[in-house]
C-alpha cells in the first residue's frame, strides 16, 4: 500500500526531499505480470524529479516490504501510459549491479575542506588499497555533512575499478538477514555478503540493540576481514558511543581508521554551494551563494533542499532568480534557525572569537575593542533573532534604545565599505548558527 511504502521510503530520504515531494506519491497498482509498480503525482516537474533520483530507492522499499522488484513508473495524476510505453522508456536503463548507488556522488565532486579533510583523506586511500591500509574504515558524524556521499564515493571508484561492492544501510543488511531466515535462504545471504571486495555499510549506529544483526555482521565482518576485503562503515557517532553494541563489534570498528567529518566552515560552505548550484545548472550570484550559506544551518542536506527549490521556482513560476527571490524562499527556514538562537548565545561566541571577556560586552566598558564587540553583538542581535531594539538594549544594560539604532546604522555602514568588517561578521553569522 502507499502507507506501507511511504513508512520505508522516509527512513531512506532526506526529510526535505520527502516531506516536499516525496509524500505526495501515491501508489496506484503493480501489474504483477509486467512487474511493474505504478505511482501518480500531481506535479510533472516531481514526476521527473522523483523519477531520477529515487526510482532505485522506491524499488529497493517494495523489495525490503514483499521481494519482489518491480520497475518503477512515476506518472502524472490521471495521465494514461500503456504498459508497452512504459517498458519501452525502460530498455537501456536496466543496471548491471544490483546495488543503488548514487552516480553523483564521487570524489570529484567532493568539496574538501578542513571539516571533512580527513574522511576525504582516509576515503581516498582505501579506494587506492582496498583492504590493505586501513581496515576497516569507519566514518563518523552529524547528518548531512557528507557521510554517505563519502562511502558511495568509495564504491563508484571500486566499480570503475572492476570490484564488486556492496552497499547497503545496516537496515536493509538486518531486512536482508530475516528475509533470509524467513526463507531458510541463509546460504545464499552469506555467500553474498561474503564474496564481495569492498563492503559498505551505511548508518551502522541503527545495529545498536539487534543482536541477532550483530552476531551475522559479526561473522561477516570477520570473513570478510580475514579475506582482507575492504569493509567501510559510517555511523552519527563514535564505535565506543553506540548504545548496546557488543564489544567485539566495538573493538573490531575501531581496529582501522576511524574519521571524523565536521560542520563546514564558512569557506567551505560557500565552495559546496558553488558547486552543487553548477552541478545543478544553476548560476547564483555571489551574493546569494553568501546569503545562504551565512543564514543556514549545518546541514548540507538541507542547503541542497533550497537549491532544489530555487531551480524549481525558477522553473516552474518562471521566476528570476534574484536576491529577494531567494530571501523569499528561505523565509520560514530563517525564521526556525532565528527563534532559536538566543541573545546570551551571542554574547558568548562574539565574545570567544574577538578574545573578550562575556562581560565586558554587557559593561559600561568604552575601549575600542570593547566598543566595537558591542556593536556587532548589537547587529547580530538584530540580524538573528527577532528580539526588538528595546530588548536588546535592556539585556545589555544599556538604557535608551537610540544607541542600539545608531550601532546598527554604523554597523551596517562599516559592512559597505569594509571587507574585513564583513568578512568577521560573516564568520560569526556561520559560528552563532552552527552554534552547539
Ligand atoms: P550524511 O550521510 O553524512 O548524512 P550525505 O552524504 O547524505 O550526509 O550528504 C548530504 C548531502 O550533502 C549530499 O547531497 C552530499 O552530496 C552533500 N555533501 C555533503 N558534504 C559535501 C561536500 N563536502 N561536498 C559536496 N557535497 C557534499
Ligand atoms: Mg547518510
Amino acid at each position: 500500500t502507499t502507507k506501507e511504502i511511504l513508512s520505508v521510503l522516509k527512513n531512506e530520504t532526506s526529510k526535505s526531499d520527502y516531506d516536499r515531494y516525496l509524500k505526495q506519491l501515491i501508489y496506484k497498482k503493480i501489474s504483477s505480470d509486467d512487474n511493474i509498480a505504478i505511482f501518480e503525482v500531481p506535479n510533472k516537474y516531481i514526476a521527473n524529479w522523483i523519477k531520477s533520483k529515487y526510482s532505485k530507492i522506491i524499488q529497493h522499499c517494495i523489495e525490503t516490504i514483499d521481494g519482489t522488484k518491480p520497475t518503477v513508473e512515476i506518472k502524472l495524476t490521471g495521465e494514461k501510459k500503456t504498459k508497452k510505453e512504459i517498458l519501452k522508456e525502460q530498455v537501456g536503463k536496466t543496471d548491471v549491479e544490483s546495488t543503488i548507488l548514487n552516480p553523483s556522488y564521487t570524489f570529484d565532486s567532493f568539496v574538501v575542506g578542513s571539516s571533512n579533510q580527513m574522511a576525504f583523506n582516509a576515503s581516498l586511500a582505501v579506494s587506492k588499497k582496498p583492504g590493505i591500509q586501513y581496515n576497516p574504515l569507519f566514518i563518523y558524524g552529524g547528518t548531512g555533512l557528507g557521510k554517505t556521499h563519502l562511502l558511495q564515493a568509495i564504491g563508484n571508484d571500486a566499480i570503475e575499478h572492476g570490484r564488486t561492492i556492496i552497499y547497503v544501510t545496516i537496515e536493509q543488511f538486518m531486512n536482508d538477514f530475516t528475509f533470509a531466515i524467513k526463507n531458510k535462504n541463509m546460504e545464499h545471504f552469506r555467500s553474498k555478503y561474503r564474496k564481495c571486495d569492498v563492503l559498505l555499510i551505511d548508518d551502522i549506529q541503527f545495529l545498536s540493540g539487534k543482536e541477532q544483526t550483530q552476531e551475522e555482521f559479526f561473522h561477516t565482518f570477520n570473513e570478510l576481514h580475514n579475506a582482507e576485503k575492504q569493509i567501510v562503515m559510517t555511523s552519527d557517532r563514535l564505535p565506543s558511543q553506540i548504545a548496546g553494541l557488543v564489544d567485539r563489534l566495538k573493538s573490531r570498528f575501531e581496529w582501522g581508521l576511524t574519521a571524523d567529518v565536521q560542520i563546514p566552515g564558512l569557506e567551505t560552505k560557500i565552495a559546496i554551494i558553488e558547486k552543487k548550484s553548477e552541478l545543478n545548472g544553476i548560476h547564483l550570484e555571489r551574493e546569494i551563494v553568501n546569503y545562504i550559506a551565512t543564514n543556514l544551518d549545518n546541514s548540507i542536506r538541507e542547503i541542497e533542499g533550497v537549491l532544489i527549490r530555487i531551480n524549481a521556482s525558477a522553473a516552474l513560476l518562471n521566476q528570476e532568480i534574484n536576491l529577494p527571490m531567494v530571501q523569499n524562499l528561505l523565509k520560514e527556514q530563517i525564521k526556525e534557525t532565528k527563534e532559536n538562537i538566543k541573545l546570551p548565545d551571542i554574547i558568548t561566541i562574539v565574545a570567544i572569537e574577538l578574545n573578550i571577556k562575556p562581560s565586558d560586552i554587557k559593561s559600561k566598558k568604552r575601549t575600542a575593542i570593547v566598543a566595537n564587540a558591542r556593536r556587532i553583538v548589537i547587529y547580530l542581535a538584530r540580524e538573528l533573532t527577532h528580539n526588538s531594539m528595546p530588548d536588546i538594549a535592556k539585556f545589555l544594560g544599556m538604557k535608551d534604545h537610540s544607541s542600539i539604532s545608531h550601532n546598527i546604522k554604523k554597523a551596517n555602514e562599516l559592512i559597505e565599505k569594509d571587507e574585513n568588517f564583513k568578512l568577521i561578521i560573516e564568520n560569526l553569522k556561520n559560528k552563532i548558527i552552527n552554534r552547539g
